[in-house]
C-alpha cells in the first residue's frame, strides 16, 4: 500500500484529505507543522509521496520541500498552493516539487495526481533496477533480449557467453578473476576446471574482436584474469 505524508496546518482540511486518501487505500501520515513533517519523513522510510501545504505558521512548505528533496531524490512531492499564489507554482517546482495543485481542489483531482505520480515513480525505480541496454561503444548489450550488437551487426553468442560478457561489462575497467567469473556464471557449486572460463573467453574474442590475439576490449589482466576495457567518453 503506498504511503503519503500529508502536511496541512488546518485541521479540517487535513482530516478531510486524510480520510479520503485512506478510503483510496493509501497509508497516511499527518503532520500539522513543517517540523512535524520532517520528523515523520525521517522516521518512516516507506513514504512514497509528500503532500505539502505552502502556507504554514512555522517554516514554509517550500522549505520543507527543499529539505525532503535533499534527503531523498525519489520521493514524489506535490505542493498544495492557494489560488492567490500563482508565483508559488514556479517556486514550488524550483525547490524540487514534482507537481502542484491549487486550492480548492476536488479529491478526485488530487487522487488522480497522486496516482499518476506513483506510476512515474514506479517506472523510474524499475528502470533503475534493470537497465534495458548496456552501451559500450561500439557494442550494445540488450539485457532484456540478451543480444549483443557491434555497431549494427548482431553477434551470435551462447547464453554462457552472454552472461560472461554481461558481468565483465557491468564491471567495466575493473579486473575480474577467473574464480569470480566461474562463481558468477557457472555458480559456486560448479565442479570443474577454471579452463572453461578461458575457453569461453577465447570464443567470445573470436566473435567480437578485430584481432582476437590482440584484444582491444576483452583483455587479459595478467595475474588476475580478465578486464573489459570500455572506450566511453
Ligand atoms: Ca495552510
Amino acid at each position: 500500500m503506498p504511503s503519503v505524508l500529508l502536511l496541512e496546518d488546518e485541521m479540517s482540511i487535513r482530516s478531510f484529505i486524510s480520510l479520503n486518501l485512506k478510503k483510496a487505500n493509501l497509508t497516511v501520515y499527518e503532520a500539522e507543522t513543517g517540523e512535524d513533517a520532517l520528523e515523520i519523513f525521517h522516521k518512516h522510510k516507506d513514504i512514497d509521496i509528500a503532500l505539502l501545504d505552502v502556507m504554514l505558521p512555522d517554516i514554509s512548505g517550500f522549505q520543507v520541500c527543499k529539505e525532503i528533496r535533499k534527503r531523498d531524490k525519489r520521493v514524489g512531492i506535490i505542493m498544495l498552493t492557494a489560488k492567490s499564489q500563482e508565483d508559488d507554482k514556479v517556486e514550488g517546482l524550483d525547490t524540487g516539487a514534482d507537481d502542484y495543485i491549487t486550492k480548492p481542489f476536488s479529491m478526485k483531482e488530487l487522487e488522480a495526481r497522486i496516482g499518476s505520480l506513483l506510476r512515474r515513480i514506479k517506472a523510474i525505480k524499475s528502470a533503475e533496477k534493470t537497465p534495458d541496454v548496456l552501451s559500450m561503444p561500439p557494442f550494445t548489450l540488450d539485457l532484456q533480449k540478451n543480444t549483443l550488437m557491434k555497431d549494427n551487426q548482431m553477434i551470435n553468442l551462447t547464453p554462457t557467453e552472454i552472461e560472461l560478457i554481461k558481468y565483465l561489462m557491468e564491471n567495466e575497467n575493473q579486473p575480474i578473476s577467473r574464480d569470480q567469473l566461474l562463481d558468477h556464471v557457472w555458480g559456486k557449486t560448479f565442479v570443474g576446471d577454471l579452463k572453461i572460463v578461458d575457453v569461453n573467453i577465447r570464443r567470445i574474442r573470436k566473435k567480437i574482436e578485430e584481432c582476437p590475439s590482440e584484444p582491444k576490449y576483452l583483455k587479459t589482466y595478467w595475474g588476475v584474469g580478465y578486464i573489459w576495457k570500455s572506450y566511453k567518453k
